[in-house]
C-alpha cells in the first residue's frame, strides 16, 4: 500500500482471491456452528471499542497514512470508530422480539406467541477507502452484534486499518472464524460472496455502479447497499449566514471532498446571495492544502491519479461550458485547489454526478422552492440541508426534501454513528447506523405455545 500524498510505501498486505474467500466462508460456516452469547458479543465490542481509545492516535496515524486523509479528520474517524463499537454492545444486550397478541383473533385463541431475533447467517461486507476504519467498523461491529460472522473484502487502497479492527477483535477475545478479512481482487472475492449460497447478506457501502450490480447478480440474498450523493445545502433567506458560511466551506473540502455526504451543491435565496458568497468564499480560500500528515492541513490528496485526472476534468467541462471559477480551479504542488463554482447549469456533471474531489457548486435561486426542486434534481438522495431560521421553512424542506435525512441548521456532512443513516433513490436502499444494521442482519422467527 502506498501513501496517496507522498507515494511511499506504508504496508504490505497479503493477497487473497477465490480461494482464500472460499476458506473464509468455510471458516464462518464452522464459528456460527457454535453460537455466542449476547453477553460475549456485547463484551468483544466494548473491549475493541476501549483499545480504539487506548491506541487512539496510532489508530489515526494509520487512516492518514493509507487514505491520505488529514490527521484531524483521521482522529474524528478513529473517535466515531469507538462510538460504533460502543453502540453496537448496546445494541447485541438489547436483541429481543416481539410478543404477538395471539386472542386479538378467534384463530390464536389459547395460544401464546412471540418472535426471537435470529441472526440472518455469514455476512460478506464490501467496504469503500474514504472511511477505511469507521465504515468497515459500521460493518464489523453490528455483524458481531446480530451474531453473525462475517467475510469483509476492504478497499484496495485502504486494507491496514481494516485489518487493525479485525486485530483489536482477535485480541478482544473473539475466535476464529467470527471476522475474516480477505484483501485482493475485488472480483474474485466479490465472485465468492455473491455465488456461495452459504453467505446471506451483501453489505456493500460504495459506488452505485458496483453496488447495484451486485443486488443484480444476488437475487435471492439480501443486499444492503450505502451509496454516493450529490450533497445539496440551502441557504434561506433568513438564514443565519456566518454559521452557514463555515459549515459548508468546512464540510465541502474536508478529506478533499471524498465523503458521500460531502457538501456539493449550494442553493441561497437569491437576496442573500452576495452576503453569502461575501462569507463563504474567504473561509474556502483559507483552507491548508498540503500533506495531510501535517497538523493544520484542511485539504490533502484525492485518493489516486484517476481520481485527480476526473475531477479536474469536470471543473475544466463547467469551465468551459461558461461556468464561473470563484476560487481554486487548478492544481497547486499536485493538489486540487478546494473549487466553487458559480453559474452551474444543471446538465454538468459538478452538478449532477457525484464528484467526490474538493469541489462545490453555488447558485442563486429565487424562492426556497426552487431551492427544494432543485436539491431534488438528481439520482441521488442520500442527506440534504437547509440553513433557515424558520421552523415553517426546515419542515416544509423537511417533508419535501427526497433524501434519507435531512440537517437543519448544520451541514449534511453531519452524522452521529447511532442514526438512522442511508439513502433513497441511487444513493442505497437501507440505513446503517448500529441499531438499523442489527434489525437488518438478523430475522424474525415466531414461536406458537399451546396454553393448557
Ligand atoms: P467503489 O469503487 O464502488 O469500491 C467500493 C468497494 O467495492 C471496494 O472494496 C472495491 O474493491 C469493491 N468492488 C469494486 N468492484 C467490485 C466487484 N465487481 N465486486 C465486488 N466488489 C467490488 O467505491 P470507492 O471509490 O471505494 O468509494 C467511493 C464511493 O463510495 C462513492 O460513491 C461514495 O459516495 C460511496 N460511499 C457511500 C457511503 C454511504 O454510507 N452511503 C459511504 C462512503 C462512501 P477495490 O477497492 O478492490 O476495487
Amino acid at each position: 500500500m502506498c501513501s496517496p500524498y507522498s507515494g511511499e510505501l506504508v504496508g504490505r498486505v497479503a493477497k487473497g482471491g477465490t480461494a482464500e474467500a472460499r476458506r473464509a466462508v468455510d471458516a464462518a460456516e464452522r464459528a456460527m456452528r457454535e453460537p455466542l452469547p449476547a453477553h460475549k458479543r456485547a463484551e468483544i465490542l466494548v473491549r475493541v471499542a476501549g483499545a480504539l481509545g487506548r491506541r487512539h492516535e496510532e489508530v489515526a496515524r494509520l487512516i492518514c497514512a493509507e487514505a491520505g486523509k488529514p490527521l484531524s479528520a483521521a482522529r474524528v474517524e478513529a473517535r466515531r470508530a469507538m462510538s460504533t463499537y460502543t453502540m453496537a454492545a448496546v445494541e447485541a444486550r438489547k436483541l429481543v422480539g416481539d410478543m404477538v397478541p395471539m386472542d386479538a383473533s378467534q384463530a390464536g385463541e389459547g395460544k401464546l406467541a412471540f418472535t426471537l431475533r435470529r441472526p440472518v447467517g455469514i455476512v460478506g461486507a464490501i467496504t469503500p477507502f474514504n472511511f477505511p476504519l469507521n465504515l468497515v467498523a459500521h460493518k464489523l461491529a453490528p455483524t458481531l452484534a446480530a451474531g453473525c460472522a462475517v467475510v469483509l473484502k476492504p478497499a484496495e487502497q485502504t486494507p491496514l486499518s481494516a485489518l487493525l479492527l479485525a486485530e483489536l477483535a482477535t485480541e478482544a477475545g473473539l475466535s476464529p472464524g467470527w471476522l475474516n478479512v480477505v484483501a485482493g481482487p475485488s472480483g474474485e472475492i466479490g465472485d465468492v460472496l455473491v455465488e456461495d449460497p452459504r453467505v446471506a447478506v451483501i453489505t456493500f457501502t460504495g459506488s452505485g455502479e458496483v453496488g447495484w450490480r451486485l443486488r443484480e447478480r444476488a437475487p435471492r440474498k439480501r443486499v444492503h447497499l450505502e451509496l454516493g450523493n450529490a450533497t445539496p445545502a440551502i441557504v434561506d433567506a433568513d438564514a443565519d449566514l456566518d454559521d452557514a458560511a463555515a459549515k459548508l466551506a468546512a464540510n465541502a473540502f474536508s478529506f478533499a471532498g471524498q465523503s458521500c455526504i460531502s457538501v456539493q451543491r449550494i442553493y441561497v435565496v437569491r437576496e442573500v446571495y452576495t452576503d453569502f458568497l461575501e462569507r463563504f468564499l474567504p473561509r474556502v480560500e483559507a483552507l491548508r492544502l498540503g500533506d495531510p500528515a501535517e497538523e493544520g492541513t484542511d485539504v490533502g490528496p484525492v485518493v489516486d491519479d484517476a481520481a485527480r485526472a476526473r475531477v479536474l476534468e469536470w471543473i475544466e467541462e463547467a469551465r468551459t461550458a461558461g461556468a464561473r471559477i470563484l476560487a481554486g480551479g487548478s492544481l497547486r504542488d499536485g493538489l486540487i485547489e478546494p473549487t466553487v463554482i458559480a453559474e452551474a447549469s444543471p446538465e454538468l456533471k459538478v452538478s449532477r454526478e457525484e464528484v467526490f474531489g474538493p469541489v462545490c457548486t453555488v447558485t442563486a435561486v429565487d424562492t426556497l422552492e426552487e431551492a427544494i426542486d432543485r436539491a431534488n434534481g438528481t439520482r441521488f438522495g442520500l442527506q440534504a440541508g437547509i440553513f433557515t431560521r424558520s421552523l415553517s421553512a426546515a419542515l416544509r424542506a423537511a417533508q419535501r426534501l427526497e433524501f434519507g435525512g435531512v440537517t437543519v441548521n448544520e451541514a449534511p456532512t453531519f452524522r452521529a454513528d447511532q442514526m438512522p443513516y442511508g439513502g433513497v433513490k441511487d444513493s442505497g436502499n437501507t440505513r446503517e447506523g448500529p441499531a438499523s444494521a442489527v434489525r437488518e442482519l438478523t430475522e424474525e422467527r415466531l414461536i406458537v405455545l399451546q396454553l393448557p
